[in-house]
């Protein structure tokens, strides 16, 4: 099937602005895009819902306005879930986003990397895979906390970069894409 690009809907950008008003406040710099694909991509055998990449310079002279990252979702798969999987798959894009307006922007890769069946066969084995027994536990207190308080976040004018949904030919966008 041919994949097609197209204009992320507002509630991928309102999740992003949620987001980074609340886990990547240096985000508020930076601009940036998020566009639509039609369904998911796979790399290395693994479905990939979303994509987080510097933003293509090819694509800069189709657009009016300047942006530091290009995200795209799989559309197919964005009006299947639920919100809090809508914000853990942003989430997890913008711990990619690194730097800031004058240094320049950055990707960072992830912090840890594993097969299931080591872990399976080994536990947590080593110093990166031992935070996450941290992390599992904090997140729990996490939920437990959730439970006793609305966490009801404003996003408001603070916000100085722009977090959008762009419309761009889908050849080009094809094109610009790994
Ligand atoms: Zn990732």
């Amino acid at each position: 099937m041919t994949i097609e690009w197209s204009e992320a809907s507002q509630s991928v950008i309102h999740i992003a602005m949620e987001m980074i008003e609340k886990y990547h406040p240096h985000l508020k710099e930076a601009n940036i895009a998020f566009v639509y694909r039609s369904e998911a991509a796979t790399n290395k055998g693994r479905k990939v819902l979303a994509q987080v990449s510097k933003f293509p310079i090819r694509l800069i002279p189709l657009l009016d306005e300047e942006y530091d990252f290009l995200i795209w979702v799989s559309k197919e798969d964005w009006e299947k879930v639920s919100d809090d999987i809508r914000e853990a798959l942003i989430d997890h894009e913008l711990c990619h986003c690194k730097g800031n307006k004058f240094a320049g922007w950055s990707i960072v890769g992830h912090d840890f990397e594993e097969f299931t069946q080591i872990i399976e066969r080994h536990g947590f084995w080593n110093a990166d895979l031992l935070q996450i027994l941290d992390k599992v536990e904090k997140y729990h207190q996490l939920e437990f906390d959730r439970l006793s308080k609305n966490l009801l976040d404003a996003v408001d004018e603070e916000i100085h970069g722009k977090v959008e949904a762009i419309k761009l030919p889908s050849a080009e966008l094809e094109g610009a894409m790994e």
